[in-house]
């Protein structure tokens, strides 16, 4: 973690929909939980789907200036919303900014609303490569060319009886697969160290399909393995303990036995669907936080997307949000605060029921749920 800084700059990525309403929530947590003394900065920045149709730009060159050349020291981004159809020239932003600012991990944590539950996971996945090959990003008509190069990591041919035939790629390489499985290990010896002495190594579950696709899944394997046991100058496989799982039976467990996993390191595509599966176990949608990382830079993002269904309505829940927020300001040196951010949701999410956004069966709202937690921090 970085030193304690005296200045802080966040920037506010807001988007679409319930984006809208769930950041100001997340900055003003923010702003009760750093203390006066730091010189505290909030700098908005575009992007979104509705920018585009007013100007054919989802992610102007200026939101990536701003993160990439030390404008801001990290970033909240709020939800796109994707059209139902595909339309020309158009590129998720958030998938654009991950590949601009090399943020390559997406990290989740899944931690259980209810008492008697006890998940309490992080899924680290690869966020760069696998199958979804999302690499070439492009902000507007102009890039048409990059866009081309994307299309080809899949491809489709017209079979002579004709039907047709879909192939896809699927790149894993041992750099990415190094630098993902070291961030997992970093984060669980960062969680081991949060625990009781007395408590059992944290423990990263390697997620793959190795004896299947041997030769992709084999890579990641194997470079997993390596980490462990040479990285950090031996501290990984000293603090920290290593097993895996197939992903069809890491599927299974989870539904069965969720509360055993405590840090799962996973190719994009697998993380992807077990990250999501993950999310199920815990409630909703709306409590559910991220991070997407790199060696430079962090952008916190709720899990959920725009939520066209409720947008507008002040019922959305804050909470995925805040807690990105959260996992922000712990990236930045901020732990303190962070864990403050923590336990004010939790006691939230204990308390009355009734106070709760309807996501968690109250009758609460965006802005009743946020005061809620500023109270309490
Ligand atoms: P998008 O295309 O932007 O992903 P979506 O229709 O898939 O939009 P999601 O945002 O993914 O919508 O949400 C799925 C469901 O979960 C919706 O019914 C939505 O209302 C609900 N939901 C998502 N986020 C929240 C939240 N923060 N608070 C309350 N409900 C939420
Ligand atoms: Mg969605």
């Amino acid at each position: 973690a970085a030193s304690k800084r005296t200045s802080l700059s966040i920037g506010l990525i807001p988007a679409d929909g319930i984006g809208r309403e769930v950041i100001p929530a997340a900055r003003r947590v923010i702003e009760a939980v750093i203390p006066n003394k730091v010189r505290l900065e909030f700098v908005d920045l575009a992007a979104g789907f509705e920018l585009f149709t007013k100007t054919g730009v989802a992610l102007p060159e200026e939101t990536i200036r701003v993160c990439r050349d030390g404008g801001v020291d990290g970033a909240l981004f709020g939800s796109v919303s994707s059209p139902s159809h595909k339309v020309a020239g158009y590129a998720s932003p958030i998938v654009a900014l991950r590949k601009k600012l090399d943020l390559y991990a997406n990290v989740r944590p899944v931690v259980s609303v209810s008492p008697n539950s006890n998940i309490d996971m992080v899924i680290v996945r690869e966020n760069t490569e696998c199958l979804v090959c999302r690499i070439f990003s492009f902000t507007s008509l102009r890039a048409k060319a990059m866009f081309i190069k994307y299309i080809k990591s899949e491809s489709i041919e017209n079979n002579a009886d004709g039907t047709r035939t879909a192939y896809a790629t699927r790149k894993i390489s041992e750099t990415a697969s190094r630098r993902i499985a070291t961030m997992a290990f970093n984060i669980a010896l960062a969680r081991g160290a949060a625990r009781p002495s007395n408590s059992p190594l944290p423990l990263v579950t390697v997620v793959h399909k190795s004896n299947v696709l041997s030769i992709t899944d084999g890579l990641f394997r194997e470079v997993c393995h390596d980490v462990w046991n040479t990285g950090k100058d031996g501290e990984f496989k000293k603090l920290a303990r290593m097993d895996e799982q197939l992903v069809d039976s890491m599927v299974y467990r989870l539904f069965r036995e969720p509360h055993k996993f405590d840090v799962c390191v996973a190719p994009n595509l697998y993380g992807d669907i077990i990250s999501d599966g993950a999310a199920a176990l815990v409630g909703s949608l709306g409590v559910v936080a991220s991070t997407n990382v790199g060696d430079n830079f962090c952008v916190g993002e709720p899990v959920h997307g725009s939520a066209p269904d409720i947008a507008g309505k002040g019922i959305s829940n804050p909470i995925a949000a805040v807690r990105s927020a959260g996992m922000l300001l712990s990236y930045l040196g901020f732990n303190e605060e962070a864990s403050k951010i923590d336990i004010a949701v939790n006691k939230v999410l204990l308390g009355d029921k009734n106070l709760l956004t309807p996501d968690l069966g109250g009758h609460g709202k965006t802005d009743g749920v946020t005061n809620a937690i500023i109270k309490l921090l």
